[in-house]
């Protein structure tokens, strides 16, 4: 994969203080490489690339991570590393400080020593914000696997099953569509239950009259994804019909208007506002939105705090709601990517009310 990632991560790297990038974050490792294994860092310089990894990847490493040179280190990886740092003069090392113990910071500090490390301010996030297309046919099809597992669970949920059979029964259904896993613990919320805006799957047994509330993913060829889907068991009342209509105006409300350059404060502000003005303001106690990719929760967040401007090629969560304690909630999610004028929506599920009886 010779590598526009590195291309561009050289660029970021010549504007920092540093000589070099150790990358020790597995995800970006991935990212930057391809390897899939489960040890290793990636050190980049202006001139150099290199997986330093251990024999067990003897075979592995090259084939997957090309372009890079792939060096074996025996006993010690650092020791290994600081030679490679002296034969490249590297004065200043940037480390991944959100990944980086300070366990590890100690062994890597003394390891490397003299050379001097400094913070890479999240260099390889940054860059993955920015998908490219190979990122967004994976992504695609991610969100197609999420989409043909709810049209499948809908044949399941009934009074009588638990929240767990259904859990389960979307994670078979998943894994035998080719996800790896799921890319979070499912979440299947029914009844009272469904106030609690991340309850995960439990024991209590479907009953009639009330809401389900599913939230789940894909977690495929290396990215995930995420959608919500709430629905009624039995026969909704006015407030189940009340605060689902609520949510998926305000969810529809923010696809027709998010664009590029505006914030994630003010891509929050599209469903929130008008969540507060019927009076949910105070029920809707999370952002709208995160970033998705590799990682489930990722940059850019959709919040009242977001402070990143959205770009083309970003992939984030549109998913309001409203969890009133004592009663139940609705979420409503999908996962979209910001476009040149607006949005693509990666997640196609229905969102009208479906009742099942
Ligand atoms: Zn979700
Ligand atoms: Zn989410």
């Amino acid at each position: 994969m010779p590598n526009h990632r590195v291309t561009r991560l050289r660029e970021l790297i010549a504007k920092s203080e540093g000589d070099a990038l150790l990358v020790t974050h597995p995800i970006n490792r991935r990212y930057l490489t391809g390897f899939t294994g489960s040890s290793g860092v990636v050190l980049i310089t202006a001139n150099h690339a290199a997986l330093v990894t251990d024999f067990r990847y003897k075979e592995q490493a090259p084939k997957e991570a090309q372009g890079f040179q792939i060096v074996e280190h025996g006993s010690s990886l650092y020791a290994t590393v600081s030679d490679l740092l002296k034969q490249w003069n590297v004065g200043e090392l940037l480390i991944e400080e959100q990944d980086v113990t300070y366990a590890n910071y100690r062994i890597i500090e003394k390891a490397l020593s003299p050379v001097k490390l400094i913070t890479s301010d999240g260099i390889v996030e940054k860059l993955r914000m920015l998908k490219d297309e190979d990122e967004l046919a994976i992504m695609q099809e991610a969100a197609d696997l999420a989409d043909r597992a709810f049209e499948h669970i809908l044949g399941y949920i009934k009074p009588g099953v638990t929240e767990k059979s259904i859990a389960l029964e979307l994670e078979v259904f998943m894994r035998s569509q080719g996800a790896t896993s799921s890319s979070f613990d499912t979440i299947v919320a029914s009844g009272e239950r469904s106030a609690l805006p991340h309850g995960v799957a439990s024991d209590r047994v479907i009953g009639r009259d009330e809401f389900v509330k599913l939230d789940y993913g894909a977690y495929y060829n290396g990215y995930c994804s995420d959608i919500t889907r709430t629905v009624v068991v039995g026969k909704p009342s006015d407030k189940h019909r009340e605060i689902y209509e609520i949510v998926k105006e305000a969810q529809q409300f923010a696809l027709d208007h998010l664009v590029p350059g505006m914030t994630g404060k003010e891509g929050d502000a599209l469903t929130r506002d008008i969540i507060t003005r019927y009076g949910y303001g105070e029920y809707f106690g999370h952002g709208t939105g995160h970033g998705l990719g590799m990682e489930i929760h990722e940059s850019p967040r959709l919040s009242l705090t977001g402070d990143v401007v959205l770009a083309p090629g970003m992939t984030v969560t549109v998913e309001p709601g409203i969890y009133l304690p004592g009663f139940g909630g609705v979420r409503i999610e999908d996962d979209i990517v910001i476009t040149e004028n607006g949005i693509r929506i990666l997640t196609k599920s229905p969102k009208h009310l479906i009742v099942l009886d």
